[in-house]
């Protein structure tokens, strides 16, 4: 039930103590106990757009308010504003005063992540919990799970299996935080929620550590292919610290850049209805043959 052979694992994984990770279905799971802990009615959580937008729709479902940042024109967090906002909140929402602030970083979608020093700042400005989504995690220089294991109590660290490990149908993800936040998100997860296959399954994961990180520097490698020849091309393209891309056709509409990427057979994500993302999209880095396979076809896009 206490899932105590996962935890410790994770535990070692992230030289932490297995009281302070926290294990759940998928990451959206993890997220969706802060909030049924943290949040609620009558509480807020702080999100800064655009960003991964499951935070804000589980912030709603469990009657939490919203209030939204902006990010700066790379869509980075500017930790002065920030604070500015974070005391206009407190005094115009009163007792609404962002219980939770999230950070997602590297960012989905826009790809950046934060410095070290704009999250430290953060978790010394914030009312409540900083949560730092960090479902990319591995693809950063750095991990706000440093944070933690320095002590910082106001800091909870979300991952999952999903992306890096490749196993999303899994649904594993877990929190790397304070005893206290764990024990707090325990109490209002299920009892049993998490099956005895899918702990078995994310501790023989952890054994294959060096795999994990070998298919990341293979991305790694492609994610800084695509974006030159993104460049080469012509297209407005942003770094990124992620397995994906985000990106812009000048003169042409996301959606019809979309349509004939689709025509071609391949696949991605138009993000354009995303606050300040207007005519982008979201290409996910894949292996030398699929990148290339993508290119040639956003070739024939932009040179029909
Ligand atoms: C994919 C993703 C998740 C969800 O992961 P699950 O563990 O599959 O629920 C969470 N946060 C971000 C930013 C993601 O991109």
């Amino acid at each position: 039930r206490q899932a105590t052979e996962l935890r410790q694992a994770i535990s070692e994984h992230h030289g932490v103590q297995p009281d302070q990770v926290f294990c759940a279905n998928g990451s959206n799971e993890v997220l969706q106990c802060l909030f049924l802990a943290y949040g609620g009615p009558g509480r807020a959580a702080l999100v800064f757009e655009p960003t991964y937008a499951l935070h804000s729709h589980i912030a709603r479902l469990t009657g939490t308010g919203v209030v939204r940042g902006e990010r700066t024109a790379a869509f980075a967090v500017d930790g002065d504003l920030a604070k500015e906002l974070l005391s206009a909140s407190a005094a115009q929402l009163g007792e609404r005063e962002p219980s939770i602030t999230l950070l997602c970083s590297p960012n989905n979608p826009t790809g950046n992540s934060e410095t070290r020093s704009t999250v430290e700042d953060l978790a010394g400005a914030v009312p409540g919990l900083l949560v730092v989504d960090e479902a990319y995690g591995q693809f950063s220089s750095w991990s706000a799970i440093d944070l933690v294991r320095g002590g910082d109590p106001a800091v909870a660290v979300v991952r999952t299996f999903s992306k890096t490990w490749a196993m999303a149908a899994l649904r594993l993800g877990y929190l790397v935080t304070t005893s206290e936040v764990v024990k707090a998100c325990s109490a209002v997860s299920l009892p049993y929620h998490l099956d005895a296959f899918k702990q078995q399954a994310g501790t023989l994961a952890l054994r294959h550590e060096p795999e994990m990180r070998a298919r990341v520097a293979r991305l790694v490698e492609q994610r800084g292919r695509l974006l030159s020849a993104l460049f080469d091309l012509s297209v407005e393209a942003w770094p990124s610290d992620a397995n994906f891309v985000l990106f812009r056709v000048p003169g042409c509409t996301a959606g019809e850049v979309w349509q004939r990427l689709v025509d071609q057979s391949v696949l991605v994500r138009d993000v354009s209805g995303w606050p300040r993302l207007e005519g982008c999209l979201r290409v996910t880095v894949g292996t030398a043959e699929e990148n290339g396979r993508f290119l040639e076809a956003l070739g024939r896009v932009l040179r029909p």
